[in-house]
C-alpha cells in the first residue's frame, strides 16, 4: 500500500481526478460495515497503513492541511522552510516524489547504523534526534521541525544514520525516497545551499546542547526545551510525556516530574497527563537557561 500511495504524493496542483483515485485506493483498505459507512459519511480523515506504519490522509484532510492561500496559486510552498526555498520549477519537479505522511508520537524514523530509506520534511510534527550511548540513557542532540529535515547526512554522502530519529510531537511530514533526495541534492544548487546552512545550524545546536547538559540545571533546561518545542511545533500547546522528556534531556523521569512541578508552581505552564500548555511565555523564557535562543530557529 505504501508503494502504491506514493504515486499520489504532490500537495500542489492535485487534480480532482487524482483525489478520486486516492480515495478509491484508500477505500480498499477499509474492511466494510460501520467503517465503510463512516468513511462514506466523511467522518474519517485517514486510514492506517499497517505495512508502512503510516496514517494516510484522505484528500479532504490533506486539503485542510494546506495553507489558506493554496487555492490561489498552482505554486504555494508547503509549510517547510527548506522546501519553500526551492525555485518554483525545482519544487514542481519534486512534488511527485513527496509523500504526505502522518507520523505518530514515539515513532522511530531512523535507527543508528541502519540505512536511511526516506528523508522527512516536517510540516507540523517535531522529530527528536537522539544519541544512544551504549549502556546509557539517550540524550537529544537535535530537534527538527518545519524549518528542517530528517536525514541530512545523505547530503554529505553518508547513507547510514548515526542517530535515532524519534517523533516527539505527532503530525504531518513530507517524505521522499533516499535515492530521489540524493539525486535532487546533486541537481539543485539552491537545495545544496539551504542544506549547508541548515546542517551548520544543526552542528551549532548540538554544541550548545553539550554545554547545556553539562552546566545548566534541570528546571531551566526543561524550560528551554519546552520553548524550543513550542517554536518547532508553532503552538503553545502540545503533547509530550515525562518519559519522552527524560529521554530527551538524559535524566531520570523523577527529575522531569520535579522540574515540571516547579514550572507549574510559578504558573508558567500547565501539564497534565502529557498535555502541556505554556501559560506565560515571557516568564518561561526568563526561567530558562539562555540556550533557548541558540537552540531555536
Ligand atoms: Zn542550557
Amino acid at each position: 500500500m505504501s508503494d502504491s500511495s506514493s504515486s499520489y504524493a504532490p500537495e500542489v496542483a492535485r487534480t480532482k481526478r487524482q483525489d478520486e483515485q486516492l480515495s478509491s485506493v484508500l477505500l480498499r483498505l477499509v474492511k466494510g460495515g460501520p467503517e465503510q459507512q463512516a468513511v462514506e459519511a466523511g467522518e474519517i480523515d485517514a486510514v492506517i497503513d499497517y505495512s508502512g506504519s503510516n496514517v494516510i490522509l484522505f484528500p479532504a484532510a490533506r486539503q485542510a492541511l494546506r495553507p489558506a492561500a493554496a487555492g490561489e496559486s498552482a505554486y504555494e510552498p508547503v509549510a517547510n522552510s527548506l522546501l519553500a526555498a526551492l525555485t518554483r520549477r525545482e519544487y514542481q519537479q519534486l512534488t511527485p516524489s513527496l509523500e504526505p505522511v502522518t507520523l505518530t508520537s514515539g515513532a522511530v524514523l531512523h535507527e543508528p547504523g541502519e540505512p536511511i530509506r526516506f528523508v522527512y520534511f516536517p510540516v507540523d510534527c517535531v522529530v527528536s534526534l537522539l544519541a544512544t550511548p551504549k549502556g546509557r540513557r539517550t540524550v537529544e542532540v537535535g530537534l527538527v521541525g518545519f524549518d528542517g529535515m530528517v536525514g541530512t547526512s545523505l547530503a554529505l554522502g553518508v547513507n547510514v544514520s548515526s542517530l535515532r530519529a524519534r517523533v516527539q510531537i505527532g503530525g504531518t511530514a513530507l517524505r521522499m525516497p533516499q535515492a530521489r533526495f540524493t539525486r535532487t541534492v546533486q541537481e539543485s544548487q539552491t537545495l545544496r545551499h539551504e542544506l549547508n546552512l541548515y546542517i551548520y545550524s544543526e552542528l551549532t545546536a548540538a554544541r550548545q546542547t553539550a554545554v547545556c547538559s553539562t552546566f545548566h540545571q534541570i528546571e531551566e533546561r526543561l524550560a528551554s526545551r519546552l520553548l524550543t518545542t513550542s517554536a518547532r511545533a508553532r503552538s503553545d500547546r502540545f503533547y509530550v510525556t515525562q518519559e519522552s522528556l527524560a529521554g530527551v534531556l538524559g535524566v531520570r523521569r523523577e527529575s522531569i516530574t520535579q522540574a515540571a512541578i516547579g514550572l507549574q508552581r510559578r504558573r508558567l505552564i500547565t501539564y497534565h497527563r502529557g498535555n502541556l500548555r505554556i501559560l506565560n511565555r515571557q516568564g518561561l523564557e526568563a526561567a530558562s537557561c539562555h540556550c533557548y535562543g541558540q537552540l531555536s530557529v
